[in-house]
């Protein structure tokens, strides 16, 4: 029976955020989660947005040790912000982010860690509550955007080898949520295997859960070239 939040049954959800990438991509003088958006930074957008959720008991932030911006944000929030250490790989960071919640938590079969990028400021709330609402349970979850464009294969030269079927095709956004201790022991094995994970839904599936796909909004959009930031802006405009 999947377990869902009520009194009698006090589920905790926590947020990840991995933010310990350099964001090389973008080509900026600093990390993509430290540029300035509508006059805070990236990373402060993501913050907010996960800590304004009433269901959201707290925060694991994966900061690189050469970070030096975090410090100077000086940020604040009423609800519980731990720091963990980044790792070499955004997975290294996450798994590095649940070894400290494990280690703040009494039982982690009733907490579930809701894994988001701090690269994506302009997720929604209620896709979220989407997410939670429909993949409280083993398997799991994640936000995705089903995939419109007719999908080409190429080889290495760019050129076509196939087209490729789009039904059932997504695209795998962030938040990702599973229950704790599940997605430490898949993550730990992936990394004790030498399996690359570019997400968390990945690591689940090679454990042989069946991480549920909810539709969410398309302006939930990684930061990932200077261009982005400029749509972020806009989205985050509309969306207020
Ligand atoms: O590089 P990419 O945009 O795919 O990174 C996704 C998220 O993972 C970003 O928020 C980034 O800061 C984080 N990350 C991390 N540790 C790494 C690499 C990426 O926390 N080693």
């Amino acid at each position: 029976m999947p377990k869902t939040v009520s009194a009698q049954n006090p589920v905790q959800y926590w947020a990840i955020i991995p933010a310990a990438g350099a964001g090389k991509r973008m080509r900026a003088n600093r990390p993509k989660q430290y540029l300035q958006l509508h006059g805070i930074t990236v990373l402060e957008h993501t913050l907010n947005r996960l800590l304004s959720m009433e269901l959201v008991t707290g925060v694991v932030l994966s900061i690189s040790e050469a970070d030096e911006y975090w410090a100077d944000l000086n940020y604040q929030t009423t609800k519980p912000l731990l720091i963990a250490k980044g790792g070499n790989e955004r997975s290294d960071s996450v798994l590095n982010a649940l070894t400290l919640l494990n280690e703040h938590i009494d039982n982690a079969q009733e907490v579930y860690t809701l894994v988001h990028d701090a690269a994506r400021p302009c997720v929604r709330t209620d896709d979220i509550e989407k997410l939670i609402k429909q993949a409280s349970d083993e398997n799991g979850g994640l936000l995705a955007l089903a995939v419109r464009d007719t999908m080409k294969r190429s080889d290495n030269t760019n050129n076509v080898l196939k087209t490729v079927d789009r039904n059932n095709l997504w695209h795998a956004l962030t938040p990702q949520m599973f229950r704790l201790d599940l997605l430490t022991d898949a993550l730990q094995t992936a990394q004790e295997k030498n399996l690359t994970v570019t997400d968390d839904a990945s690591a689940m599936e090679l454990a042989g859960y069946k991480p549920k796909l909810i539709e969410a909004h398309e302006d939930n959009i990684k930061i990932t070239r200077a261009f982005d930031l400029e749509l972020a802006e806009l989205y985050i405009t509309k969306q207020s």
